[in-house]
């Protein structure tokens, strides 16, 4: 296979203003834990429309937190759907829960509400949505059954901050919000995440526990004139540093017109493939504005004369960086083998894994590299 991806499924977009406000922080006092980080979670409450944002280290980071506010704990089930990136289910694990998978929708790849009723169980604490692709999932349907059970939503909204639903912004749709700044996703500090939520005692809890349990951070301390912390509850250093906050706050700037770009390409993907039998676009919804963090098709062999793998061999032998998001978290060996998770779970999950592939999407992809992916797919089915 030929290692050299000249096109890439996702990447950044940097420019100098990002640069300049990254080097101006670096001259100043604080490096981490100064201003800037308060300033990144405030910009980032106005984008999202909530009350409270805590930034920390990564998406991941994110995730842990969340489960912490929400009290998971050994014996505690949170459902998710296993169509995610392993970090969904391992945050749940991280805090001795047991992640209960459930399937996905067959033409959004979202999680499917009434598997998740079905998977419901009396240790069951936690519901997780996750945006695939960065289309939100559907809360409606999710609050009235959560409501209904007095179970708090979780969003892993990795994949879909600048997205809404119904009108609403992606961060506000759920009881705890969780984001990643990975360069390959919508916006980044290199490194990143974080929560949005509209109560206060998660937002407490999860400021305490990005910063190890303790009550007090170090500018704090230094105002009061004092030595003395406290550490009330086991915590964590999931702090995200200030050159990377002032990133963050330059790159949401930049956001909505991203998001846009991100609009266009996937449009003029499904133009393309409207009269392709075998090449299925995975659906957007009315009710959303979608973010489009990835363009996922599904290939149909029975209308093809190759398959979804020898697709991604031929793809990649051009340099085209397509992928796979994601095998289903429950075939994973680590799952399989301490929760005996078994194929069959998720049938809906398990045979859209087969067919599912992601195509290059980034707000600087070329209008010559995206006909040159078009070109290239066309080419592999004649
Ligand atoms: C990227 C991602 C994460 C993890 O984020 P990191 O910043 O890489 O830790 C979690 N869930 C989903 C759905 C993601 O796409």
């Amino acid at each position: 296979m030929n290692s050299k991806i000249t096109i890439p499924y996702g990447r950044q977009s940097i420019d100098n203003s990002d640069i300049e406000s990254v080097v101006e922080i670096l001259k100043s006092d604080w490096l981490t834990t100064g201003p800037e980080v308060e300033k990144f979670e405030h910009a980032f409450s106005n984008f999202a429309n909530s009350k409270y944002s805590i930034v920390v280290s990564n998406g991941t980071a994110a995730l842990h937190c969340a489960m912490a506010a929400i009290g998971i704990g050994p014996g505690d089930e949170v459902i998710i759907p296993t169509i995610t990136f392993v970090a969904t289910a391992n945050s749940v694990v991280f805090q001795g829960g047991t992640p209960v998978f459930a399937d996905v929708e067959n033409d959004t790849l979202l999680i499917d509400v009434k598997d998740v009723e079905k998977k419901m169980t009396s240790r069951t604490k936690a519901i997780v949505a996750v945006d695939y692709a960065g289309q939100p999932a559907d809360y409606s349907r999710l609050q009235a059954l959560a409501s209904q059970y007095k179970l708090p939503i979780i969003a892993d909204a990795c994949h879909a901050i600048g997205g809404s639903y119904k009108g609403k912004p992606v961060g506000a749709l759920a009881d705890l919000s969780t984001f990643s700044f990975h360069p390959v996703k919508n916006i980044t500090t290199g490194e990143g995440g974080m929560i949005t939520t509209n109560n206060q005692n998660f937002a407490k809890r999860m400021y305490l526990f990005r910063n190890h349990g303790i009550t007090t951070d170090f500018r704090q301390r230094e105002k009061q004139g004092s030595w003395h912390y406290e550490m009330a509850e086991i915590g964590y250093n999931y702090r995200l540093s200030d050159f990377q906050c002032a990133l963050g706050i330059s790159q949401l700037k930049k956001l909505p017109g991203w998001v846009r770009d991100r609009q266009k390409i996937a449009s003029h993907y499904d133009k393309s493939f409207s009269n392709i039998p075998g090449v299925i676009p995975i659906i957007s919804k009315k009710d959303i504005n979608h973010a489009y963090h990835l363009y996922v098709i599904k290939i149909d062999p029975n209308f093809m004369s190759v398959d979804r793998d020898s697709l991604f061999t031929q793809l990649r032998n051009k340099g085209i960086g397509v992928n796979v998001h994601y095998m289903p978290v429950h075939y994973h060996p680590f799952y399989v083998k301490k929760y005996n998770t078994t194929p069959g779970m998720c049938p809906v999950a398990e045979s859209a894994y087969k067919q599912i592939l992601s195509l290059p999407i980034y707000p600087d992809m070329s209008v010559q590299d995206q006909d040159f992916v078009i070109k290239s797919i066309l080419d592999c089915f004649e």
